[in-house]
């Protein structure tokens, strides 16, 4: 069974004094959808508070990205190591905000995967295609090249650790979000090449997250397509109440049999 989950993706936004209106209200959400699995991505600086302040709730912390090194002279790098001593037990890999500002590769994603993975983190892996690229027709083969190169040297037990986020870069942070029929195809199009590359049971447990302008007023129709497992959320994952809203709706998700 592929349950839903909803990652917020906070960025470069809040202080302490933000987060910890999260508390107590993911707490009751968490509580009162237990079907849906929950994830937040702060700035490290709250990884420690928020990891003490949700103990015994039902969210799970990541971290937005992660040097591949363990340890080094890599001045104001974070190595998983470190993320994972301030309670992160997720790591977002391949973020487009990280490949198109930060010039991170796709050798330098694969790395990072790869360490995350060694230092016991779950990676999420977020592949997507820019407008230039859609338009001229080079979806499929960006997402091929980018989960390829990202998956090829792991094995098939370190695949069934990982989550996929489908995230067209035309819609993050844009308000356009894909149509769930663009999303739903690029999604299909994303497990039949886990099925090619590691078999029907890992590409049927595999979680494919969308991306990009998600709100709780379209996630339900995202939701509603076969291949979409859930959300990975940026803006509309600030405020506390649009963040249970989009738990809310993850909720009323059609349960996915993996048979
Ligand atoms: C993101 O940062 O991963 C994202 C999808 O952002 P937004 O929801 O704001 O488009």
């Amino acid at each position: 069974m592929r349950r839903p989950f909803v990652a917020g993706n906070w960025k470069m936004h809040h202080l302490t004094q933000d987060a910890l209106p999260f508390v107590d209200v993911l707490r009751e959400a968490c509580d009162r959808f237990s079907d849906v699995d929950v994830a937040l991505f702060p700035p490290v600086t709250l990884l420690s508070n928020l990891s003490r302040a949700f103990a015994g709730v039902r969210v799970r912390l990541g971290a937005q990205v992660c040097h591949q090194a363990r340890q080094g002279a890599y001045t104001g790098e974070l190595s998983p190591a470190h993320l994972s001593d301030v309670g992160a037990q997720l790591v977002l890999c391949g973020h487009s905000e990280r490949r198109q500002i930060f010039g991170e590769d796709d050798a330098i994603v694969a790395a990072r995967l790869a360490a995350a993975q060694e230092e016991g983190l779950e990676p999420i892996l977020c592949v997507g295609e820019t407008e230039d690229e859609r338009e001229k027709g080079e979806t499929e083969a960006v997402l091929k090249r980018q989960l390829t190169s990202a998956l090829k040297d792991r094995g098939s037990d370190q695949v069934s650790r990982i989550t996929l986020a489908y995230e067209p870069v035309w819609a993050i942070g844009t308000g356009k979000t894909a149509t769930p029929d663009i999303a739903q195809e690029a999604h299909a199009f994303l497990r039949a090449e886990l099925r090619a590359l590691f078999g029907d049971s890992i590409a049927d447990a595999c979680r494919i997250l969308y991306g990009g302008s998600v709100k709780p007023d379209n996630l339900a129709g995202l939701l509603d397509q076969p291949d979409i497992d859930g959300g990975l959320v940026g803006g509309a994952s600030l405020q506390p109440e649009s963040f249970v809203a989009l738990i809310r709706e993850a909720s009323r998700m059609r349960p996915r049999s993996v048979d």
